[in-house]
């Protein structure tokens, strides 16, 4: 049964007839879950507790604990996450917050709404992720802030990082958007800088029916902060301290998320199983390069699971035709974004990146993913013949 459709917003790379891999299967590849989840949404609208509340703070409390901080608050969206913390650190108009070009343009536009300077940087060819010793020569006076991506679910580097901005006394904002679960030297990332950003996008690794996020801290000050900034300013019922605005998680969501954060161990890790299958039965591919393994002491758990290819563009069409479903991440770079167009980056300012956006194609990966589908896959790259006129 494949229940995605091209007619679901939320499916945007979902199968189309004929397609033997999709892109990505959610909560409908679990019927059991689904269920689950079915009664969890006709529970609440019964009570009909739809924001704030008991059922918020169990999921706030479960998230807090998975990701080893004192307090996790939930938002409306990762982007708001990172919005909101950005704010509470009090980051705003006159400041520069150092952003890596190489990720989903949330983590500059963040930057951005609260009126401060994104500076942006390219990344390591190797990990594609920032490093402390890209940051540091983009130090200047006025930075204030970091915001390293753990893209495609693999942690930054980020012992060196925090100890450079520890010195400088330069907050860290982390964008786990993509890495939920993912272990840096046995500490969940998240955990490591002033504040983690999560986004329950729902194709994310742990993902809701619609939009939400969270912000996780041990920082107590910062969390009270975080409170007010979510919901209209308001500490105490009619009271507004912050002209804020709504960024609440629903209720709703956050019951889903509840249920499924419960099975996230498990799904990560069927998700490292996939990714190791790929690998080994791409090891010996002459068209595509797979993504660096996790450092030693870490842990990476596959959002997505990026190859490179000179080809890329050819690969897409013939894995099309073979019914195997791709995606790209990213095609350009923030930096040379219509969006960022003022910042006056050009092409050629940050090679590496835009060597990655050139390059890179996204396999289909997911936890409900079946051995024969990995088989698929590795059989339509291996028959994959680099086109000649190139
Ligand atoms: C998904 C994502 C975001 C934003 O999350 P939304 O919930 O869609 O707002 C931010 N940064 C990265 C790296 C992401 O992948």
């Amino acid at each position: 049964m494949n229940t995605a459709t091209a007619s679901n917003p939320v499916l945007p790379l979902a199968a189309t007839e004929g397609t033997k891999v999709p892109f990505i299967r959610l909560d409908s590849a679990f019927p059991e879950l689904f269920a689950e989840l079915m009664e969890t949404v006709e529970r609440i609208a019964g009570k009909s507790a739809f924001t704030l509340g008991p059922e918020l703070e169990r999921f706030e409390g479960a998230f807090a604990s998975f990701c080893g901080t004192e307090h996790a608050a939930g938002v409306s969206s990762g982007t708001a996450a990172l919005e909101i913390a950005l704010r509470a650190l009090g980051v705003g108009p006159g400041d520069e917050v150092i952003v890596p070009t190489y990720s989903f343009i949330a983590t500059a536009e963040a930057v951005s709404t609260v009126g401060a300077t994104p500076v942006i940087v390219d990344v390591d060819p190797e990990t594609a992720l920032i490093t402390a010793e890209i940051v540091e020569a983009a130090l200047t006076p006025r930075t204030r802030c970091v915001i390293p991506v753990h893209l495609f679910g693999r942690p930054v580097e980020m012992d060196p990082l925090l100890a450079l901005c520890r010195e400088r006394g330069i907050a860290v904002v982390e964008d786990a958007c993509q890495a939920h679960g993912a272990l840096y030297r046995g500490r969940p990332v998240g955990s490591l800088g002033d504040a983690g950003c999560f986004s329950f996008y729902p194709t994310k690794n742990l993902g809701g029916w619609g939009d939400g996020g969270a912000l996780v801290t041990s920082d107590a000050e910062l969390d009270a902060k975080v409170r007010l900034l979510r919901s209209h300013g308001e500490g105490v019922r009619h009271h507004h301290e912050l002209a804020t605005g709504t960024h609440r998680l629903d209720t709703l969501q956050a019951a889903i998320l509840e249920v499924k954060l419960r099975h996230l161990p498990d799904w990560n890790q069927r998700r490292r199983d996939a990714a190791e299958a790929l690998r080994a039965g791409l090891a010996d591919s002459s068209s595509v390069v797979s993504p660096a393994p996790a450092a030693a002491d870490s842990d990476h758990v596959y959002h997505l699971f990026v190859v490179r290819c000179a080809h890329r563009d050819a690969l897409r069409d013939h894995l099309d035709s073979r019914g195997i479903a791709s995606a790209i991440h990213y095609p350009t770079p923030i930096h040379l974004q219509p969006a960022y167009a003022e910042l006056g980056l050009k092409r050629g300012d940050l090679p590496v990146a835009e060597r990655l956006a050139s390059e890179n194609c996204s396999l289909p990966l997911f936890p409900a993913i079946e051995d024969w589908q990995i088989a698929e896959i590795v059989a339509a790259v291996e028959s994959f013949e680099i086109p000649a006129d190139n």
